[in-house]
């Protein structure tokens, strides 16, 4: 399948009071249209700062930048404002965890709505009006004629979402980018919202990155996985290999942190430690701070050499970044002190 976003070895760094931050550090992945990665990792790890890049959404005095993003084989690095503006809402489109933030109170949600047609269609107020129509009622917003006029506070936390996404996909996009889009809404509003962005994929045939640190989340909505992991990833493949078997420590560690993924309540096994610090990356492998196998690695490889994303030729579509051989037996084998 040919990718429709292509991201190759982007590096995103910025200055801050105490130093410079390396905030995504060689990230590589591409997506085709119509199917869903989910970008999974902590926060800190890069996965909102890296797709904010692929919008164009950086601060870009501040913002050191390099590698390469394409989107429809389109080089958006380096791109001036207005190219930016040809793509973002056209090409891609992204939607954020608070629609409130990302909505303007003083304006009708259906102003906005049109604004963001008009600004790439040549079409009359009416027709616009009549397309944000069909928009919320796509997005399942009941009397969409009436609620067109209303504004964002006059809607609850999920139909801001969804009047959100309706704005973001007025222009049929062939990438949708939505960063933790249902963190902030209760788990009944969040499962209709999951369906629905599943269910424009479906229909619209579009490219979506997901990000999120919930794996429950994952299961539902996700072809694909990318664990992201201080700048970078250090798993890539599809989705029931990855909850399945994964083959990165701290994949491994993330799953077995959250028994939700399968289900069913069990023992939670938290990763030791907290992330590094993006100031100050660790030596060799980033994970090893925290990692309960490195001493199954000969040497010192694991605090002195840094691992590139492999990828496993027995196991098509999965790359992991690490030394450990036979990861998936040494898992499954190991015991460890569980917590009460
Ligand atoms: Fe752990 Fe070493 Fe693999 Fe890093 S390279 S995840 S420290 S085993
Ligand atoms: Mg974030």
């Amino acid at each position: 399948e040919e990718a429709y976003l292509e991201v190759t070895d982007l590096q995103v760094r910025f200055p801050t009071a105490d130093g410079v931050v390396q905030a995504v550090d060689g990230l590589t992945y591409s997506l085709p249209l119509g199917r869903t990665l989910a970008i999974v990792g902590e926060s800190g790890s890069g996965k909102s700062v890296s797709s904010m890049a692929v919008m164009g959404l950086h601060d870009r005095k501040s913002t050191f930048m390099s590698g390469s993003i394409k989107i429809g084989g389109r080089e958006i690095i380096g791109m001036s404002e207005q190219e930016l503006n040809t793509v973002r809402g056209v090409e891609a489109a992204m939607i954020f965890q608070d629609p409130q933030s990302s909505m303007h109170p003083y304006f009708t949600v259906g102003d906005q709505i049109m604004e963001s047609y008009r600004q790439h269609n040549k079409v009359s107020k009416k027709a616009a009006k009549t397309r944000a129509v069909e928009m919320l009622d796509r997005v399942g917003i009941p009397n969409p004629q009436r609620r067109v006029d209303q504004y964002p506070h006059e809607f609850s936390g999920g139909m801001r979402q969804r009047a959100m996404i309706a704005m973001a996909l007025v222009n049929d996009p062939k990438l949708l980018i939505a960063d933790e889009p249902t963190t902030a809404l209760d788990v009944t509003v969040q499962a209709q919202i999951l369906d629905l962005i599943a269910d424009l994929q479906r229909d619209f045939g579009s490219a979506v990155v997901f990000i999120t640190h919930d794996l429950g989340v994952v299961a539902e909505i996700a072809d694909d996985i990318l664990v992201m992991y201080a700048g970078n990833a250090v798993e890539h493949g599809p989705v029931e290999k990855i909850l399945g078997t994964p083959l990165h420590p701290y994949a491994w560690g993330l799953l077995e942190s959250i028994p939700a993924v399968s289900g069913t309540p069990g023992p939670l096994h938290p990763i030791p430690g907290a992330p590094p610090s993006l100031l100050a990356m660790p030596s060799g492998c980033a994970f090893h701070p925290r990692c309960e196998f490195r001493e199954r690695v000969p040497g010192d490889m694991c605090r002195t050499l840094r691992p590139e994303l492999i990828a496993r030729t027995a196991d098509t579509g999965r790359a992991s970044r690490c030394h450990l051989k036979d990861p998936d037996r040494v898992f499954e084998t190991e015991v460890l002190p569980r917590l009460p």
